[in-house]
This record gives C-alpha cells, structure tokens and sequence, in this order.
C-alpha cells in the first residue's frame, strides 16, 4: 500500500519540520534498515532519539525535513534528509561556534508497519563527514592528519553512522580471527622512527599490531591491512569499545562479541 505509506511519510515530515521531535518514537521502527535489532541491542528507534535528542540541545533551532520523497511499488521509499540549526551549545566535547550548520544527504527509508527505518545512503568521505566537520567534531580536511582539536566523547552509534550509514551494527565474518585484546604497545612505532604525529591509534585484533588511523600521514594500520590481510581492529582507547572490518566495512560495538560468543 504505497499510498498509505507516503502519506505517512509526509506526515513524518511535517512534524519534523515543525520541530516535534518527541514524536520520533511514533514514525520511526525498532528495527534498523538492513536487520532486527539483537538481543541486548538497542532499538533503531531509541538511537536515533537519542542523536536527534543531542543535536537539539546544541542546536535550539534545529530543523529536520525530507525532500524529493519517492515511494516504489513495494513500498520502500528515498528522500533527501536535510538538517539545519545553528551550533550553540557544547555537543560530545565541542563547545558551541554559534555557526549556521546545514548538511543535505540521501536516505533509503523502509516502512515497517506504520513506522520507518532508515538509512543514510551515498557515504562517500567528503559527504560523509560534512555535518560533523561543520560541528567541528572532526579536525578541517587540511589537518585531518592532526590529532583533533577538541575532546570529542562521540557517541559509539554515531561513529557507525558516519561509517556506515545505519546507527545499529553491520556484521563482519571475521570474528573468530580475533585473539588479542589488549594492545602491546600505545604508540605507533613506525611513526616514531620517522618522527611523525598521528591523530589516532588503532589495534590490529588478529595479532595486537599496533598502527596510526586512517587519516593519519602514514596510515599504517591500513598498511598492516594490506601486508597480512589482518582486517579487523579497534580504536585502542579504552573508552571507545568500537571495532571495524575493512573486508566488510562493518563496524560493531564491542558488546558485540559477547553476543556472538
Ligand atoms: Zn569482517
Ligand atoms: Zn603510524
Ligand atoms: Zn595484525
């Protein structure tokens, strides 16, 4: 029923638009756009509450609105999410610039009953990251080699939706690779034989290689990648419990492993 759902759809938009963020729990699903969510998880529904939730304390005027929506005849819809407001108050370590943001993406939305889930589509880099640079969470493209320039505590399923476009856990196959949990070492020591700076470190789950980030200069986690087909490895930061596999681009909550067992 198409129809039915696209006009549902519109009405999400305009509560949107007129700021009824409290009634996100009424249009969106529990379910995320590729999977039910697991045991333990978190409902779509809540996450996407809560990331909106924080967005508006930082941004008082924020705005939330669908464009060009298009439903198909199974019922599965695209539109072009924008979202607007101006960054007032501190948001995940950034104090407010009081700069105008706006960033405009497109999504893949799917109707589950009467509610939605959703995804942001397109993820390539530049896009990708253009709200959270505007928000400063993420250092100018010119010093993304740098390490960042505020404290940022970033919400794990925010970090998954930049990466991968859905806020909930996209599975990787390489699970029983994994052996090491704590790393050896908390430098990159290939960097600091070449006296390089690296903005982050990452730790290689299969053999506990550690490694500098993907925009770091020398990117030798990546490196490590390509040399031994490692693929699967975490922030080395004890309060980020996130890991990611380059073969699947997916990346999970560490609780994810207790999970899967
Ligand atoms: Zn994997
Ligand atoms: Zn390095
Ligand atoms: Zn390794």
């Amino acid at each position: 029923m198409p129809e039915g759902i696209e006009a549902r759809l519109q009405e999400f938009d305009r509560k949107l638009r007129d700021g009824h963020f409290e009634l996100l729990r009424q249009f969106l699903a529990k379910d995320y756009f590729g999977y039910s969510p697991g045991p333990g998880e978190p409902a779509a529904s809540d996450r996407i509450t809560d990331l909106v939730t924080d967005l508006k304390a930082a941004l008082p005027d924020l705005t939330v609105a669908f464009d060009n929506i298009a439903v198909d005849a199974e019922g599965n819809a695209t539109a072009e999410v924008t979202v607007q407001g101006t960054h007032k108050n501190e948001l995940w370590g950034v104090p407010g610039s009081g700069d105008a943001v706006g960033w405009t993406g497109p999504v893949s939305i799917r109707a589950i009953g009467d509610r939605f889930a959703v995804r942001l589509d397109d993820l390539a880099t530049p896009q990708r990251v253009g709200l959270v640079r505007q928000l400063r969470l993420v250092n100018p493209a010119d010093e993304m080699d740098q390490p960042p320039h505020f404290p940022v505590v970033w919400p794990e399923f925010l970090l998954r939706l930049v990466f991968t476009g859905e806020v909930g856990d996209r599975p990787c196959s390489h699970l029983d690779q994994i052996t090491v949990s704590d790393p050896p070492v908390s430098v990159c020591e290939q960097c600091v034989e070449s006296d390089h700076i690296w903005p982050a470190l990452r730790m290689c789950l299969v053999c506990g290689f550690v490694g500098c980030c993907d925009t770091s200069t020398n990117r030798h986690m990546a490196q490590h990648y390509q040399e031994t087909g490692h693929c699967i490895f975490r922030s080395i930061r004890d309060d980020e419990g996130w890991i990611w596999c380059y073969e699947d681009d997916a990346f999970f909550d560490k609780a994810m492993l207790d999970r899967v067992g």
